[in-house]
């Protein structure tokens, strides 16, 4: 700060840029960061598991969403900090690499800073630390893979693949419906899988809601859902092996693309223009009868009297379909878009064995289901629920059993939940900490540490009392040898997983434990934060 004259000799004062920047550096970086961190993380500990707790979130326009699933959760939230904001692009990736597991790698970064800020405190250095996770993180993973299990499952016995999923859902607020929910994902993922290649194309999955009825309704159609209606109601409501023209060309007579004036001066000169008019009509109803089509979609609207002429000459016709569903409908029915109706020739027309109109409700609310369809194996999940929110999370959730089935194709080995797979890991790396003769092994040892608060979070989270669950469990591990014991969270009476059937994917796992050091790594390796002061 400087005090300065002005030419007539007042005084001002300069403050020179840095002061309005406020710094921290080393240690207090360190600690700062962390703890914000750790804040972001506690959030979503009391989510975790089959007995999680639930977070509302509203937005600035008023809307509510009530979730369980950490990246929504976080997405949500609007977290000003830059190290939380880390946090939540944590979960994210986890959603976008797996699905599945945000909430638990959300936690797991968390336990892993309140155990690096213990270690700094003792004035360890951070890149030891750092240092030390990065092995644990590849003991954890190793470890891991030696104790998966392979799980069978074929394209006609699905029951395992059933069983995992249900394990994702039953954290959720859908878990009501869990077994009839996980078996219609894996439905929808077998029906688009290719088991020879191994590989899942979830862009066939649409998955569509609407409120009304219970979520005991929801349906799985092998076909595609659109919400739109025949364009008049005496149409027919149903049409077996339809032939439809998909346009996204209007049906109206062609305007010219400049300016024009027509004079009409004379009750001859209108009707001829009328007559004209509805002579375009016709001839492009000719057009689509010609080439065979007995069903139009079309991207535009159309007039009332092209309207009534649809209906007159028995041509349905759906109108106002939006661009991405007009492509997927060409997709599943094998037809192409056509954009002229001078384009229009038998082969592009798309077609579906059944094509058919549902009314819901009392009001005018009807959807259209194109079913059978020719080429492709698209299947829509139809949700149906009490209200909005819950719809939203029932998609929500169906994303994430959906991914848990695709992973599994992908790779079939699992690993048992309910903390189990965080146990054994932890007792290996345990093991593995006196092999290093360094610092490290003190940072190995907190790592172990910090695996131990997922179990614990599940236990706490289920009312039980967490170090006395936790310690027991850990010892009946050491002592039957199996790495299949986890938090009975729901007090069924046995610890072992493999009999309640609760699974995660290998992959899963492995990736959660990655993406936690990585993020860890990233804010320990932090010692200057400089930002512009509040004011
Ligand atoms: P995420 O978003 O990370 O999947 P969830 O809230 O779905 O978080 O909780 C998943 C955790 O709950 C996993 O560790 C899983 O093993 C555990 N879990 C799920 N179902 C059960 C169960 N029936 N018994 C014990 N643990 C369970």
């Amino acid at each position: 700060m400087a005090l300065a004259f002005d030419e007539y000799g007042r005084p001002f004062i300069i403050l020179r840029e840095q002061e309005s920047t406020t710094r921290l550096r080393g240690l207090d970086a360190q600690k700062a960061n962390i703890s914000a961190g750790v804040a972001v993380a506690r959030i979503l500990r009391t989510s975790l598991g089959p007995k999680g707790m639930d977070k509302m979130l509203q937005n600035p326009d008023g809307d509510i969403t009530i979730s369980n699933d950490g990246a929504t959760i976080l997405e949500q939230m609007d977290v000003d900090n830059q190290i939380g904001k880390l946090m939540v692009e944590l979960s994210r990736s986890q959603d976008y690499e797996i699905g599945d597991g945000t909430t638990g790698v959300v936690v797991m970064a968390g336990a892993l800073l309140e155990q690096a800020e213990r270690l700094l405190e003792r004035g360890i250095h951070p890149i030891r630390v750092a240092e030390g996770f990065e092995i644990s993180s590849r003991i954890a993973v190793a470890h891991l893979e030696q104790i998966a299990h392979k799980f069978e499952f074929s394209a006609t016995d699905t029951e395992q693949l059933v069983q995992t999923c249900m394990t994702t859902l039953s954290s959720k607020i859908v878990k009501r419906c869990k077994r009839s929910l996980a078996e219609i994902a894996v439905k929808a993922v077998m029906a688009v899988a290719d088991l020879e290649r191994k590989d899942v194309n979830l862009d066939l999955i649409k998955v569509e809601g609407k409120v009304g009825r219970r979520l005991e309704d929801t349906e799985l159609i092998h076909g595609i859902l659109v919400d739109k209606d025949m364009s008049h109601p005496q149409m027919p409501k149903q049409i077996e092996d339809a032939k439809i023209a998909i346009l996204t060309c209007p049906f109206e007579p062609p305007k010219p693309k400049t300016k024009h004036k027509v004079d009409i001066d004379t009750v001859e000169k209108f009707q001829t223009l009328r007559l004209q008019e509805q002579k375009y009509f016709d001839d492009m109803i000719q057009k689509c009868k010609d080439v065979g089509a007995t069903l139009v979609i079309c991207q535009w609207g159309f007039d009332d009297e092209a309207n009534h002429l649809l209906m007159h000459r028995n041509l349905p016709a759906v109108r106002w379909v939006g661009g991405v569903e007009l492509e997927l409908i060409a997709i599943a029915t094998g037809g192409r878009i056509v954009p002229r109706f001078q384009e229009l020739t038998p082969e592009k027309l798309g077609k579906a064995g059944l094509v058919r109109e549902k009314a819901f409700g009392t009001t005018k609310d009807r959807m259209l289901y194109i079913e059978h369809c020719a080429n492709s194996r698209a299947v829509t999940i139809f949700i149906r629920g009490g209200n909005k929110m819950m719809i939203e999370e029932t998609k929500r959730s169906i994303h994430d059993a959906l991914c848990v089935a695709r992973n599994l194709i992908r790779n079939n080995s699992i690993v048992y939940g309910g903390g189990a797979a965080e146990i054994s890991c932890s007792i290996a790396i345990e093991a593995a900490a006196d092999k290093y003769p360094g610092v490290e092994q003190y940072a190995i040892r907190a790592f172990a540490d910090a695996l131990d608060s997922v179990p614990m979070a599940l236990a706490e989270n289920s009312g039980l009392q967490p170090i006395e669950t936790l310690s027991a469990v850990k010892s009946q591990q050491i002592k039957d040898n199996n790495p299949c014991c986890g938090i009975d969270c729901n007090d069924i009476g046995t610890n072992d997983m493999r009999e309640q059937n609760v699974f995660e994917t290998l992959i899963g796992k492995q990736q959660q434990m990655l993406l936690a050091t990585q993020v860890v790594k990233m804010i320990l390796k932090i010692d200057d934060v400089i930002s512009p002061s509040e004011y």
